[in-house]
């Protein structure tokens, strides 16, 4: 392990902290295989309860990320984005400088005690993993969840982290005593393309083996079906096989989301494409000519099909009160001063 305290007083430490939103920011690296090239800026966050602008359009108003950046390393990242207010990379530099907020625990016990905190649900996962690899070494999720059981908040997860098994006891007990949803993200099953596109997350079909714990543990868990990418994983074959393995898996429910490709995602998807599928680079000019959406034609033809093999295989749409509570993407309240925005795993 290395390790380069930015603590206060240097020059280099004010710069950071303010950059960061933070008091202090320790820089740390591994040796270990899974975090090899990984560089961890650990902070001591002045906030961690984010409110969700123009919040009317969502079916919650708050959120709390207590990662910044995702090793997961997806391709489309909505996320990517919001590593340049940090000024960092977005591309390399999005997968592999990860910023810690090593106090988020003790900030939400804090905000939730407070007079002025009304109980209202918390969304996580909704800007990057939360369950990612970083979350093994750093164990921030425990104490985020016994806070939020402790208060009987209400709350969702949305992840593609197999490590969201290592808290199940936990979650059951926040279960037995508040709403908890709990949505896992799996835009295809096709092995090969998840190992080019989303080549740092557990393979699809361990993220449906979550599902069936949940399932299994009393805990409906719903799919999130993203991104649903365009002429790479969405041929009939490859749309029946994801939703039959859904339903296998026993979620109750699978939503459908085609693939956006906002700016700072769009560049290094782009490249991608052109390095890996360079026949199709034409053909997603035209498709997102307009902008960071497909066509609502080509939107409405993907949740058709879904929402029919869906049917046809006994699982439906979320309902409202059901136990997933995916969030549709839209701007968040910057934290201390940062810009950023919320995503879809
Ligand atoms: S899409 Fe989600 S899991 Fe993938 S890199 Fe972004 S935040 Fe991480």
């Amino acid at each position: 392990m290395r390790w380069e305290n930015l603590s206060p007083g240097s020059e280099h430490s004010r710069a950071d902290a303010a950059l960061f939103g933070a008091e202090a920011v320790t820089t740390r690296t591994f040796d270990t295989p899974e975090f090899r090239g990984i560089t961890f800026h650990e902070i001591r966050a002045r906030s961690v309860v984010n409110r969700v602008p123009g919040a009317s359009r969502m079916p919650f108003e708050w959120t709390v990320n207590p990662y910044r950046g995702c090793t997961h390393a997806c391709v489309y990242c909505f996320a990517r984005k919001t590593h340049s207010y940090l000024d960092l990379d977005t591309g390399l530099g999005f997968d592999s400088q990860i910023v810690v907020k090593v106090n988020a625990p003790e900030l939400l016990r804090h905000r939730l005690a407070s007079r002025s905190w009304r109980g209202e649900h918390i969304a996580m996962g909704t800007n990057v993993d939360c369950y990612q690899r970083a979350e093994g070494r750093y164990r921030l999720m425990p104490g985020i969840i016994e806070a939020l059981r402790d208060h009987a908040n209400p709350f969702s997860i949305l992840t593609k982290g197999t490590l969201i098994l290592r808290d199940l006891p936990l979650l059951r007990q926040a279960a037995d005593v508040t709403d908890v949803g709990i949505s896992v993200s799996v835009g295809f099953t096709d092995e090969e393309l998840w190992r080019t596109v989303e080549p740092g997350t557990p393979a699809p079909e361990r993220r449906l083996d979550v599902v069936r714990a949940f399932t299994d543990a009393g805990i409906g868990c719903g799919v999130l079906m993203a991104p649903v990418i365009p002429f790479l994983g969405d041929r009939p074959e490859q749309l029946r096989a994801t939703v039959r393995a859904v339903a296998a898996s026993g979620a109750t429910s699978v939503t459908p989301l085609v693939l956006h490709l906002r700016p700072g995602a769009r560049e290094w998807f782009m490249s991608w494409l052109a390095r890996h599928h360079p026949h199709l680079v034409a053909r997603y000019e035209r498709l997102y000519a307009e902008g960071a959406y497909a066509p609502r034609w080509y939107q409405r033809r993907i949740t058709r099909q879904v929402h029919d093999l869906a049917r046809e295989y006994g699982i439906g749409p979320a309902r409202a009160g059901a136990p997933r509570r995916v969030p549709a993407p839209a701007p968040e309240e910057p934290e201390a001063g940062l810009p950023t925005q919320l995503t879809l795993l």
